[in-house]
């Protein structure tokens, strides 16, 4: 029998995850019974926790030493400038466009008017940075402060700095640059080992995601609903992979089918900077793009770069302004596009952050903020599937600028057995334990 790539395995996880959980939902066992306290909130949020936790755990690390190789792989610190200003603008401009498309799609279709829905949940909006502490706070003041709290805009200025200090120093720090490389080479393996129990988390995550949704809700929200997931396709297949064609130049097909494995990843555990280990290892090692500029562009993206939830914020704003029969006007329209967008920069990819967004922009146009109440019921899902376009908005402007810096592989990309991960991926190799071997027997010897 062929063996199953980890993509594939994650896939079935997936629909058995939803089918079970769907099944617990619809079978209505009661809050608190067996099932519920030990299966949903039980094994499936212990096994689902414990997952995220390990991806999250190599985060910074990862994104510190891969950072630091890839300045020392560009080397030049003018084209360095260069890769930060370019991926920068492909960001604000994708997210623009997201955003654009949800407000005109959800005002043209005039989603939510004539409807007289009552909050049933209240919102308290957490404080959203305001845009001068954004700035100010892309400097540590200490980092392992920034590394504890995975800052990943703090550790990103950390590791460019020290990256070129690094090359500053010159032939002397040959002896870091080669711990560093390696250190680096190894929490990739670790992404490896991690996500080779994915398919068992993914179940459990799926489970108890679809468990504990409020089903009728989106019955009475099925607008909401589908405006925003159509405009979230739209933005995908249109956006996204126009600007791939475009730009990139490399067939659309093969994009996406090597850009399913961070998209299943950021679909179950919602949020694109967990799923920041899978995402780089997708484009570096499947997609052929230079660690150079993806250690830079990837973690960046996942803080800066959100376009599903960009889409979010302009369908939501629509929604609850005819809901509550406020007449925004292009102004108060233009106003959202810019304050998501502005939005999206401060704020970093974990579950949820989007609600804290839409409270921002919400301000802005003086919407009421118990309107977010409203949608807070079927968040959840619609965080699920904005995560996968806010990765694959990373992925497609990572490609864009690799390639415009040819720091792209295409033949690591066009073939599609590249990176590909099965089980024995993981086993060490017997060659590489015998060498092993051999060296700490002579060294015990010396
Ligand atoms: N969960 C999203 C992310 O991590 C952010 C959001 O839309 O709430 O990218």
């Amino acid at each position: 029998m062929k063996k199953l790539s980890l993509t594939q395995k994650v896939v079935i996880a997936m629909i058995l995850g939803a089918i079970v959980g769907l099944g617990i939902n619809l079978l209505q066992f009661s809050k608190g019974g067996f099932i519920d306290s030990y299966i949903v909130h039980g094994l499936f949020l212990i096994i689902g926790k414990m997952f995220i936790s390990a991806l999250k755990m190599l985060v910074a690390p990862l994104v510190l030493f891969s950072l630091i190789t890839g300045v020392l792989g560009i080397g030049d610190i003018k084209e360095l400038g260069k890769v930060g200003v370019k991926t920068f603008l492909l960001y604000l401009l994708t997210t623009a466009i997201a955003i654009a498309i949800a407000v005109t799609l959800a005002a043209s279709l005039h989603i939510g008017e004539g409807l007289h829905l009552t909050s049933s949940a209240s919102f308290s909006a957490k404080e959203a940075p305001s845009l001068s502490q954004v700035l100010i706070n892309i400097i540590p003041t200490n980092i392992f402060n920034a590394l504890s709290h995975d800052n990943m805009l703090q550790i990103i200025f950390f590791a460019i700095l020290f990256g070129i200090s690094i090359i500053m120093v010159g032939v002397k720090a040959k002896p870091l640059v080669d711990v560093i490389e390696i250190v680096n080479e190894a929490m990739m393996k670790m992404v490896t080992i991690i996500m080779a129990t994915a398919p068992i988390a993914v179940f459990a995550l799926i489970a108890k995601a679809f468990a504990t949704l409020g089903l009728d809700l989106f019955a009475k929200l099925l607008e909401y609903v589908g405006v925003l997931l159509l405009a979230l396709a739209l933005h995908l297949f249109i956006t996204q992979m126009g600007l791939l064609k475009l730009l990139g130049r490399v067939s659309i097909k093969m994009f996406l089918n090597k850009a399913k494995e961070m998209q299943l990843f950021a679909f179950s555990t919602s949020s694109s900077n967990a799923t920041i280990p899978v995402t780089m290892r997708v484009v570096t090692q499947k997609m052929g793009i230079d660690n150079s500029i993806a250690s830079f562009t990837i973690p960046f993206g996942a803080t800066i770069n959100m376009d599903g939830t960009a889409i979010m914020q302009g369908v939501a704003t629509v929604f609850i302004a005819n809901v509550y029969g406020v007449d925004l006007g292009l102004s108060g329209y233009l106003t959202v596009i810019l304050m998501a967008t502005l939005a999206s920069i401060g704020t970093a990819g974990v579950p949820g952050v989007g609600l804290v967004m839409l409270s921002m922009v919400f301000t802005q146009v003086h919407l009421p903020l118990e309107g977010i109440g409203l949608i807070l019921g079927v968040d959840r899902l619609l965080d699920m599937a904005r995560t996968i376009i806010n990765v694959t908005g990373d992925a497609v402007v990572t490609l864009i600028v690799a390639k415009n810096e040819k720091k792209f592989n295409k033949a690591i990309f066009d073939n599609p057995n590249a990176g590909i991960l099965i089980d024995d991926a993981i086993s060490i190799d017997e060659k590489i334990e015998k060498e092993l071997q051999q060296e700490i027997t002579k060294l015990s010897k010396k």
